[in-house]
């Protein structure tokens, strides 16, 4: 399970009150909720992390974690950014909220982060509304000095999914050590089918090209595709470590 699940549970901690600021709308089935917390002090976090919901419904309580897709430096509201699922009751609860309504949260939590820019070429890999970690932890690199070369490789179902593109193009020429590389799956394809998709475009340039290991990865998507494009890395030779991931 992702490496930072375990520590997202939050149970014991006294939950917090966000407020729906503001709704954007991505794609017919993605939404970004813009939230502020009323209470003090601020929401403070570490790019990567994620809060924990409270989602009333008419059956249960079941708490679900949503990645903050927003920078630390940007402060409130905060952004979360999700899609809906087959059957998600949980989202369809947040598609439901209005600007103006209470959600109750606990966190931020997480361990998939990226707080100080490491000393070596960076990875990252996500695939849909997983890019929501990594947007601010290349918000960072960006506004770092950082003197290493660092990708996104970003996967979609199609083009209406990727999302930030503009945004991330725009880094593209903003920092000249950022590539950026966008892939959507065929018409038709397979849901899995851009994970294969994303996983050959690893093995071909970052295990089959050159012997280079001192890479560091972070990947971010759902399902086994993630830990497909994790184990592919780990057993190449590169170190555990050095291949973050989460998988939701
Ligand atoms: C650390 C962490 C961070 C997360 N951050 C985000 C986030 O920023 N945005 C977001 O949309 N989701 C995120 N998720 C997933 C989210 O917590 C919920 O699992 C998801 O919204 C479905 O919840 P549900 O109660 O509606 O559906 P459930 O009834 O719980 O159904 C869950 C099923 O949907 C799958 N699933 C989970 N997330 C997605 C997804 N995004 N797209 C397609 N299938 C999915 C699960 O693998 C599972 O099979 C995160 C999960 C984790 C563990």
């Amino acid at each position: 399970m992702a490496d930072s699940k375990s520590a997202g549970s939050g149970a014991t901690r006294p939950g917090r009150r966000a407020i729906v600021e503001r709704i954007f709308d991505h794609n017919a089935d993605t939404r970004s909720l813009f939230l502020r917390s009323p209470d003090s002090p601020p929401v403070s976090f570490v790019p990567g992390q994620f809060i924990s919901i409270s989602i009333p419904l008419s059956d249960e309580t079941r708490t679900r974690a949503y990645t903050i897709a927003s920078s630390p430096e940007d402060g409130e509201p905060f952004e979360i950014c999700f899609n809906r699922v087959r059957g998600g009751r949980g989202v369809d609860y947040l598609f439901g909220c209005d600007t103006g309504d209470e959600l109750s949260f606990t966190g931020p939590f997480g361990l998939f982060t990226l707080d100080r820019p490491p000393e070596s070429e960076l990875v990252f890999v996500a695939i849909g509304t997983g890019i929501a970690p990594i947007r601010p932890m290349l918000r960072r690199l960006l506004a770092s000095r950082f003197a290493h070369p660092f990708h996104l490789l970003y996967g979609a179902s199609d083009e209406a999914h990727l999302l930030y593109r503009s945004e991330l193009e725009g880094w593209t020429h903003a920092h000249r050590h950022f590539a950026l590389e966008l892939v959507t799956a065929p018409a038709a394809a397979a849901p899995d089918e851009i994970y294969d998709r994303i996983r050959a475009i690893v093995a071909s340039r970052w295990v089959k090209s050159d012997t280079v290991r001192a890479r560091q990865f972070y990947i971010c998507g759902v399902g086994p595709g993630v830990l497909g494009i994790r184990d592919l890395l780990r057993s190449s030779g590169y170190e555990r470590r050095s291949v973050k991931y989460e998988q939701w």
